[in-house]
Formats: C-alpha cells, structure tokens, sequence
C-alpha cells in the first residue's frame, strides 16, 4: 500500500501481516519499542533504509528527562523539554509512530502486543527504559512521586506549590513547618539537583510574594542512604556538593536511611521528618521487558544482552538503554542518556548492515562522556576524563552541554533564553498549579479551616494517597 508519495505504508504492513512471517519476502519490518534516548537513535539509523520502521510509545512525544527537574520546580515548562515523537521521525517517510503501550511479545509469531492490536516485526528493538524503584515498599509512591515522566514533574510541582499555598493560609506553627518542609530521597545526580532547584525557587524566587510565611525559612532535607552524595564522582567532588548544597541551607543527611513513607512525612534510621513534600529520587528498575521476553533480568531487572546487544537466542531482537544490562570491562554500563543513544545508534547499524547483507559491525562498545550535576545557580560538578570542574565554570559547561543536547533549535533558543532571565531576574515563571480540582481543593480547605489538620483535598500535600489521579498514573508500581 503507497500513500502520499510515501515509500510504503508501514502501518498497514505492519498489522496485516501480525501472525505470518512479517516482511514476506517484501520490505522487512523493524519495530522499535520506546521512542526515548535509545529507541530514538535506533530509528533515526534506520531512516531512509530500504526497511519499514514502526515507533510505538505509550506517550506521543519524547522527554528530556535530564532537565525534568526543572519543570518540577518551575523553571521551564512541560513544552520546553519534551517533543512529539511524529515530529522527531517525521521526515523519514518510511517511518511510522504507533502511540500504543506494549504489554507482551508473542516469540512464536513474531509480534508485539501493543493495546488492541498485534504489531509484526522481523526485527525488533526494545528501548523500554527504567522507572522508579522503592525497593519493594510500592506503597510509599502515593507519598514520594518520583521523576520519570512530565506527569511526574507537574505532580511534584503542583504538590510543592500547593503546600506553599496552604502555608500562607495555616496559623498552626507546626502545620506550617510541615508544610515548608520539603524531603529529598537520594543523593545522586537527580536528588542533588531537586534539592539545588527548590533552594532556589523557594528561597530566591518566592519571598516577595507571600505575605503570612516567609518562603526562605523552609527546610529542605536531602537525605541519602550511602555514605557520600554523587557516589559515581570522586570523593572531592561528593564533598565539594555537600558543602556548597549546605551553605545554601539545604541539610545533607547521608548514611540515612528511609524507613517508611506516609502523608505526613517520612520515617528515618534518624528520626522522623515531619514533611508535606517528599521527592523519590532513589533507585530504578527497569521495564519489563525481561518478563515479556520470558528471561531472567539482573537485580534491577534488566535484560542480560550479547556483545551485538541481541538476546541469546533470539538474534533478531535487540534491547537497548536502561533496559539492557551491558558489561564491559567487568563493570556495567551506565544507565544514563549517553549510553542509550550510543546503543540506539549501534543496533540501528547492525539492523542497516543484516538488511544490505554486508557485515555487521564488530561488538558494542560505551565511549563514557563525562559525569555532571548542577547544584544550584552558580554551581555544578563535572567530571569529564581526567579534568574536574566545579563551581560557575561547572555550571556554565552543564548549562552548555545540556542546551547542546535538546532537541531543535527552537527548544535550545527557548531554554537558554529560560535561564539567563531566570538568572537575572531571580524568578521562575512555570510557577503553575495545574489539576483544577486540587486548587479548588486548596480553596475550600483555606476558608473551612479552624485550626485542624487538613482533612485531605485531592492530591494535596500531606493529605490522604492521590487516589483521584485521573489516569491512575500516581498509582503506578514500579514495573
Ligand atoms: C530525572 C532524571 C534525570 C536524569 N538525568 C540524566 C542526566 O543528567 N544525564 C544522563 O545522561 N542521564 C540522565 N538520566 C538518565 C537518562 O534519562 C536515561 O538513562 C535515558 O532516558 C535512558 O534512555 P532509554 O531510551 O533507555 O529510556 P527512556 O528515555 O526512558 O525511554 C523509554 C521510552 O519507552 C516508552 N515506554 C516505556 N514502556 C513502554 C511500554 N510498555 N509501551 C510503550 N512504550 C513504552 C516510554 O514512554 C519512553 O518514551 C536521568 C533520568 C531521570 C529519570
């Protein structure tokens, strides 16, 4: 089937042939599951190919997840760091994006079930990435969102926002302190960066504009189980963190460990934080594409993968990114942007090179960047081979290299433009409390109140679990 000028139409190959060998002797089929850092390489090598490509993504538009730390703390908007994957892959006419989510893979007729239907493939990429693990303690994530996805980034925003609002209406001191108390878990590179990002909202960006509470006496816990911050940085760098994040005021407590989450605050082998705002930045799991491919994952379940980063046994089906389990050299490849998109880019050139008949490339191998974190306004880590940069040098090269790495010039121009203002005027302009019913909720609890723990609006800090998600996307385990 031709449409439109268009090589072929993938699509309707794609689902007609689910049951039967996909290609039949025609364009062969290549099904890219996950339109992230990996599945994105893998299907832009693929462009143009004398091959029919299919992208399917549970959402319609690739996130930055990098710069998601922003839009949870107002600096830039959902828009700025995401794209729509149909965008992205447009102009390659043999490429189709299917938005669908996938929930298993028949082995034996070579298909991928994605939703309402079966999707064939001859070859097939998993790109399926990781979320966020509570080390088996699910149930704290109605307390704790983590940060994977823009929803997640406009719940914590709407959380630290609203517990800001309800301070200003609260006359009880101690609901008040709760309220202003914001709790990071995990002191790696996501952890550190919320807790440099709320510094700067609430105590540089906010104390003009409330009346009843002073937005610069907040407290803000990080609170880390191992014994450093940034342990994948040298130890010089960990301290350097910890000592600039504490003379900002944030508290660093490491060999901290959480013992439990509830509405109200958070359980520690140090004690109990009374707090309204819990971030989750500790630990990931993969996807579960190990469980769909019937094999066994490692720890984080991860799919153990050959030097081609093909699945034994199945050479026609690929796994790359947080999903893969890569070694080399004795030690794991990082679950990180870089890796992903060297993996894309790789298995698209096996794939290329098995549709040209000519040799496949010879094994996978991760070429490290570099690791960065920023800290604050002025501040950021970065390790980059032997150099070690820190300070406003190292957040000048952060802020560089991420502006390098968004999509569009569009989108580079918009978030560079973000930050000097942000950095010259002290402001954060997405300061948005998006989901209507937890701002009515804010409201109606503000003029009801008689000194009273709050009875719990929808979705509101320190209230009961965020039932009323409205896709069920807070009560989301992880996978
Ligand atoms: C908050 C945060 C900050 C980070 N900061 C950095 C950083 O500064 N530098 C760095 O290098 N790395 C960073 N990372 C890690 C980096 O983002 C990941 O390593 C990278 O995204 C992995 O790419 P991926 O393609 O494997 O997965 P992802 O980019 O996560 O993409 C997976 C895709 O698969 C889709 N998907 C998942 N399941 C299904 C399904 N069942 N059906 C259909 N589609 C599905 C998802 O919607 C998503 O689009 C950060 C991660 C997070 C969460």
């Amino acid at each position: 089937m031709h449409t439109d000028g268009r090589q072929s139409d993938p699509t309707h190959s794609a689902l007609k042939s689910a049951g039967a060998p996909a290609s039949q002797g025609a364009r062969p089929l290549i099904v890219v599951v996950g339109g992230g850092f990996g599945g994105l390489e893998a299907a832009k090598a693929l462009g143009g190919t004398r091959a029919d490509v299919v992208v399917i993504d549970r959402q319609n538009h690739h996130c930055f997840q990098p710069l998601l730390y922003q839009v949870a703390t107002a600096s830039l908007s959902p828009a700025d760091v995401a794209w729509p994957i149909r965008g992205i892959l447009g102009r390659w006419p043999n490429i189709s994006v299917f938005m669908a989510e996938v929930t298993g893979i028949d082995l034996k007729r070579r298909c991928v079930r994605a939703g309402p239907i079966d999707v064939a493939y001859d070859q097939l990429v998993l790109a399926t990435g990781a979320t966020h693990s509570y080390f088996g303690h699910d149930d704290w994530a109605p307390f704790a969102p983590g940060l994977k996805r823009i929803e997640d980034a406009t719940d914590i925003r709407r959380r630290l926002l609203l517990a800001f609002e309800r301070a200003e209406i609260e006359d009880s001191p101690e609901a008040r302190e709760r309220l202003m108390t914001i709790v990071i878990v995990g002191g790696g590179p996501t952890g550190v960066e919320m807790a440099g990002a709320v510094h700067e909202l609430v105590r540089v960006a906010m104390p003009l504009d409330f009346r009843r509470i002073d937005p610069r006496k907040a407290r803000i816990v990080l609170v880390e189980a191992g014994n450093r911050l940034l342990p994948a940085l040298p130890e010089t760098l960990s301290a350097y963190t910890a000592a600039t994040l504490e003379r900002m005021g944030v508290e660093v407590r490491t060999g901290c460990t959480v013992m439990a989450c509830d509405a109200m605050g958070v359980e520690t082998n140090g004690g109990r934080i009374e707090s309204a705002t819990l971030v989750w930045a500790a630990g990931v799991v993969a996807s579960p594409a190990a469980c769909w491919l019937g094999v066994e994952g490692d720890r984080a379940g991860r799919v153990k993968v050959g030097p081609d980063l093909s699945v034994a046994g199945h050479p026609e089906i690929f796994v790359v990114g947080d999903t893969a389990a890569v070694v080399q050299d004795g030690n794991p490849v990082p679950g990180v942007a870089a890796a992903a998109k060297q993996m894309g880019h790789y298995v698209g050139a096996v794939i290329k090179a098995r549709i040209a008949g000519k040799p496949a490339p010879g094994p996978f191998h991760y070429r490290h960047q570099g690791d960065l974190a920023t800290i604050g306004r002025k501040a950021a880590v970065a390790k980059i081979g032997k150099l070690e940069l820190t300070g406003f040098i190292g957040w000048l090269f952060w802020s560089v290299i991420h502006i390098y790495f968004l999509i569009g010039a569009r989108n580079r121009f918009v978030v560079a433009t973000t930050w000097l203002g942000d950095y010259l005027t002290f402001q954060r302009n997405a300061r948005l409390i998006t989901l209507d019913r937890s701002a009515s909720a804010v409201r109606s609890e503000g003029t009801a109140r008689a000194g009273a723990e709050p009875s719990g609006g929808a979705g509101l800090p320190g209230s009961e679990p965020v039932a009323e998600a409205p896709d069920g996307e807070r009560l989301r385990s992880s996978v």
